[in-house]
């Protein structure tokens, strides 16, 4: 049983990324950021704690956050495994996922840190569009739908995060260099970090990501 996690700076690609890896893997995408804006729609508790912090660009407090991705994993879906998408992101959750990892006799990793020069995060934001309904992922640019403005899964409109606008981007990248940073050098001490680089076409960043874990199932 294994937990795959993706690691990056906002728009890096760890969504895109990770919803691949689930196809090919035959395991689960479990995003935390998917997961909070589905407490958000369904207006539960945890949903109105955590849109006070998503909106400022600040991380949920860890402690609802564990315990929401705790849960999740717990579903027989995650028995196999799960591709973790933006948890964790402290070191406390990092610690907190060894310990479910413990009970569930999974293990962490490998940790894949998607690479990308922080100027190219402004066009990935502003280009970002997802949709109403279920939240898929496109890019005006790099990744259109086939009718604009309409999402091709299920024909749900489609809107800007209120989280990428630029100001809140700002936040979101200066709360990643304090509190998310840090876990590259957790995942490299533990011997499982994969650096990876995603400034190439999103087909090059899967291929890239699926060729070390080919060369890991080998050894
Ligand atoms: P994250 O989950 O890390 O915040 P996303 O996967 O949502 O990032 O990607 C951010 C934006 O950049 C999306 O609009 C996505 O379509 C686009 N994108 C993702 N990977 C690439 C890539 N390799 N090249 C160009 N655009 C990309
Ligand atoms: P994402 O969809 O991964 O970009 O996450 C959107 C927002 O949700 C983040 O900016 C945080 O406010 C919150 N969030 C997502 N995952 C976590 C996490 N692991 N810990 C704390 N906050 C999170």
């Amino acid at each position: 049983m294994l937990y795959v996690v993706v690691l990056g700076v906002p728009g890096a690609g760890k969504g895109t990324q990770a919803k691949r890896l689930s196809a090919a893997l035959g395991l689960p995408h479990v995003s935390s950021g998917d997961l909070f804006r589905e407490h958000i729609q369904n207006g539960t508790p945890l949903g109105i704690e955590a849109q006070r912090h998503i909106d400022r660009g600040q991380l949920v407090p860890d402690e609802a956050t564990i315990g929401m991705v705790r849960g999740r994993l717990e579903r027989p879906d995650a028995a196999s495994g799960a591709i973790l998408d933006g948890f964790p992101r402290t070191i406390p959750q990092a610690d907190a996922l060894e310990a479910i990892a413990k009970d569930f006799d999974a293990t962490v990793g490998p940790a894949f840190h998607i690479r990308v020069p922080l100027e190219r995060l402004v066009d990935r934001m502003a280009g970002r569009r997802v949709c109403r309904e279920a939240g898929h992922v496109y890019h005006l640019a790099y990744n259109p739908p086939k009718q604009a403005g309409v999402c091709d899964v299920d024909g749900s409109e489609l809107v800007q995060r209120e989280d990428d606008q630029p100001e809140t981007v700002r936040n979101r990248v200066q709360v990643y260099e304090k509190l998310t940073a840090p876990l590259v050098a957790f995942y490299r001490s533990r011997g499982v970090l994969q650096e990876v680089n995603g400034d190439q076409p999103m087909g090059a960043v899967t291929a890239e990501i699926l060729a070390i874990l080919g060369q890991e199932a080998a050894r």
